[in-house]
């Protein structure tokens, strides 16, 4: 049994400024047994191919895995990047000869402006590629999708959790559809649904009310023997593209009828759910003020998580914690490459320096904002990821000077951004977690995965920037009638 496995993976925020090229993405691809090398042992969609490929003795032929970089997220991927990894995959996998299916680890948020259902042309590049064979394909759950990738595709497979730490489950689920297809105890088959729902991704933790309601009732249906797979994606807000939102996937065992009704059934609860997937969180000024209120109580810390900022370089919320007089607080990223590059050829650690940082990249970020401290890190931080994330990933960071400002305040100063999904990006500045009762995380839901453990209270804020809580504040051009709350009551 010999499956071809590739990996095209992008999260396109199409509200970003800079476009998504070869030359951003090519540093990380990776080619044919690196593939594979790569990602053993961390968990992944492709660790999960692996580990059932060697429980079964299937050989899996790898081809090319290449997807997000690290820093500030990117807008549209140019034509010349999207056909040059989707070729590769289509022509490597036409050339391992043989095959007798093909499992695609794609993310289902990617935008390429000339071509608006990437990750379906992708498949359909690879089925003209390989033929009559099945391809089956894992997303990400902040996938816009609708019936041209299940069209294209033999079945298809979404994360359940937000934070993501299921994705070698998913691979596994997956990989095991293929091998029990080939041998011919499994027929595929598949029905989709779209609610017309879209959602900040702030409001989709996959623990609570309201995804969690879904993701039981998807786990219901899967307890059936016939059902292999329910999936909900509920979406990714910041590509403007037309299949934007909420998708359900069923997949059955050779029952469409069931298959349709599942969808159908998922499908109309979720929308019950719309309202809750787009309630309103506090701005910065009500929402600080709140934030000191509370540890003022006694709870500590606190983990703000700044949703809107996918550039590294908003200010409007340490802004807030500078005027409201906040202590004891970390920001572990300002992204400002012109700051920290001048600071590293100007000063050293020791030294009190003051400086502009922030409110660069867009008419979202902010004002610029002046700091005056310590430097009391600088360098180019190396660190081991500790949460459930891709726990275990080692982490080569850009340059990171941090400033104490006094009162046990620090920021961080960064040449990209700093999301810091667990508290490595933080120790490995020297923050002494402990003593802090604010964090400022550029984040919101994937840091929970380890925080939650860490803060006394999660605190989403909608301040102003590129991936806001409010949807209604973004101006779309690519999106239908009918997908609340953008272009239906
Ligand atoms: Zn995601």
């Amino acid at each position: 049994m010999r499956i071809g496995v590739a990996s095209f993976s992008h999260e396109t925020c199409t509200f970003c400024p800079d476009p998504t090229t070869i030359e951003r993405l090519e540093p990380g691809a990776r080619r044919g047994e690196e593939v594979l090398e790569g990602t053993r042992g961390i968990p992944s969609y492709i660790n999960g191919f692996i580990e059932v490929a060697e429980e079964e003795k299937a050989e899996l032929v790898p081809i090319l895995s290449v997807g997000m970089a690290p820093g500030p997220y990117t807008s549209w991927l140019d034509r010349e990047c999207f056909d040059k990894y989707a070729d590769e995959i289509a022509t490597g996998l036409a050339e391992a000869g043989d095959l007798h299916g093909v499992l695609l680890a794609l993310h289902g948020a990617m935008a390429v402006k000339s071509i608006l259902k990437p990750e379906a042309e992708i498949v359909r590049r690879v089925r003209s590629a390989v033929g009559d064979i099945p391809i089956m394909v894992t997303l990400d759950l902040h996938a816009n999708e609708d019936h041209e990738l299940t069209d294209a595709s033999d079945a298809v497979f979404v994360i359940k959790t937000y934070p993501h730490v299921d994705s070698e489950e998913t691979g596994i689920i997956a990989a095991r559809c293929m091998v029990q297809t080939l041998r011919g105890e499994f027929t595929p088959t598949q029905a989709l649904r779209r609610p017309g729902i879209v959602s900040a991704s702030i409001y989709q933790a996959s623990d609570f009310h309201p995804m969690k309601d879904l993701y039981d009732l998807c786990r219901e249906w899967e307890k059936r023997d016939d059902v292999f797979c329910v999936s909900v994606a509920p979406g990714y807000a910041y590509s403007d593209v037309p299949d934007i939102g909420m998708s359900v996937i069923a997949v059955t065992d050779d029952d469409q009828e069931l298959a349709e009704e599942i969808a159908e059934n998922v499908s109309k609860r979720a929308w019950s759910l719309r309202e809750a997937l787009n309630r309103p969180l506090p701005r910065p000024r009500e929402g600080v003020a709140e934030v000191i209120r509370l540890v003022e109580e006694g709870n500590r810390p606190i983990v703000i998580a700044d949703g809107a900022d996918r550039t590294g370089d908003s200010t409007h919320i340490l802004e807030e914690l500078l005027r409201q007089e906040a202590e004891n607080f970390a920001v572990p990223g300002i992204s400002d490459p012109d700051v920290a590059r001048d600071l590293e050829s100007s000063a050293q650690e020791g030294d009190e320096v003051t400086v502009t940082v922030g409110g660069w990249a867009s008419e979202h970020s902010g004002d610029p904002v002046e700091l005056t401290g310590v430097i009391e890190y600088m360098g180019r931080p190396r660190f081991t990821l500790v949460g459930p994330m891709r726990k275990g990933t080692r982490v080569q960071d850009g340059l990171a000077i941090r400033l104490n400002l006094g009162s046990n305040r620090h920021v961080v100063i960064s040449e990209r951004m700093r999301g810091s999904n667990d508290s490595a990006g933080l120790t490995s500045v020297g923050v002494d977690i402990d003593s802090l009762d604010i964090i400022v995380l550029k984040s919101r839901v994937h840091h929970r995965a380890f925080w939650d453990h860490v803060a006394a209270v999660d605190f989403p804020m909608d301040a102003p920037g590129i991936g806001p809580a409010d949807l209604t504040t973004l101006t779309y051009e690519h999106v239908p009638e009918g997908i609340y709350p953008i272009s239906a009551e």
